[in-house]
């Protein structure tokens, strides 16, 4: 696996995004956890996609990450599996509390996700709580600090910032947002700032969207710090 930029293969350049493909080519490939591997080997995840092919190695590394690709390229297990590397190689714990959240801009999309955690991470211990508004605040409130990973909309997740006594985050490790195109498109570019705030800036940020707009990169220069700009729209 490719630890630094040389060691990546296959530079193509696009406008200011790049694409290097890491050589290995299977999710048994590259330097994770016998435990995620074996997950992904029991959800019939075995040949990487193109983005996770070239974004996990970066994300591995530390880097953040701002990815491009468009919808159904298999963007969710480019962080998914990252974000549960980070949590495992800190020995992550039910009394660590949350260690990540997973910004989604709807219900529906963080359910899908909250799915595909169950896949990745069903060999690991840490605990994954939908933050997505519905009846129950006084539940969520009560579970939310005990989570390790939460998968949330931003409005409600803000809530609980605002809201819930006892809640923090300075712990934080890793912060994702998802379908960041459609979270800003969704209004929800205030509430994102003001989530970011609340968050301990020495994170890992790994930003995934389906398009390359000028709001995403204004995103990525608020959230990220120095981002690997990755983007294989172009590859089909
Ligand atoms: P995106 O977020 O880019 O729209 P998803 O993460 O939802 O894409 O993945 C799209 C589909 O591809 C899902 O059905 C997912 O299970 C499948 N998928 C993702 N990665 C792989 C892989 N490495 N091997 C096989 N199927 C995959
Ligand atoms: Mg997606």
């Amino acid at each position: 696996l490719a630890n630094t930029k040389e060691e990546l293969v296959e530079n193509n350049e696009t406008k200011d995004y790049k694409v290097s493909y890491t050589t290995a080519r299977q999710f048994k490939d590259l330097p994770i956890s016998a435990k995620s591997i074996q997950a992904l080997e029991w959800g019939k995840f075995n040949k990487m996609t193109d983005i996770q092919r070239a974004a996990i190695p970066h994300a591995l590394c530390g880097r953040d990450v701002l990815g491009a690709a468009k919808t159904g390229s298999g963007k969710t297990l480019a962080f998914i599996v990252p974000m549960l590397e980070l949590l495992w190689r800190n020995n992550w714990t039910e009394n660590d509390g949350v260690g990540a959240i997973i910004l989604a801009p709807t219900r529906e999309l963080a359910i899908q996700i909250f799915e595909v955690l169950r896949i990745a991470g069903k060999t690991h211990s840490f605990s994954a709580g939908l933050i997505i508004g519905g009846k129950d605040v006084a539940g969520e409130k009560k579970k939310i600090g005990t989570m390790n990973i939460l998968i949330a909309t931003p409005g409600r997740l803000l809530q609980h910032m605002d809201e819930t006594d006892g809640f923090q985050c300075s712990n934080l490790q890793m912060l994702i947002l998802d379908e960041a195109d459609r979270i800003l498109d969704m209004g929800f570019s205030k509430s994102l700032n003001a989530i970011i705030s609340n968050l301990p800036k020495a994170r890992q940020t790994l930003l995934f969207s389906a398009t390359q707009t000028k709001s995403i990169k204004d995103l990525a220069r608020l959230s990220l710090k120095d981002p690997e700009y990755i983007s294989v729209y172009d590859k089909d």
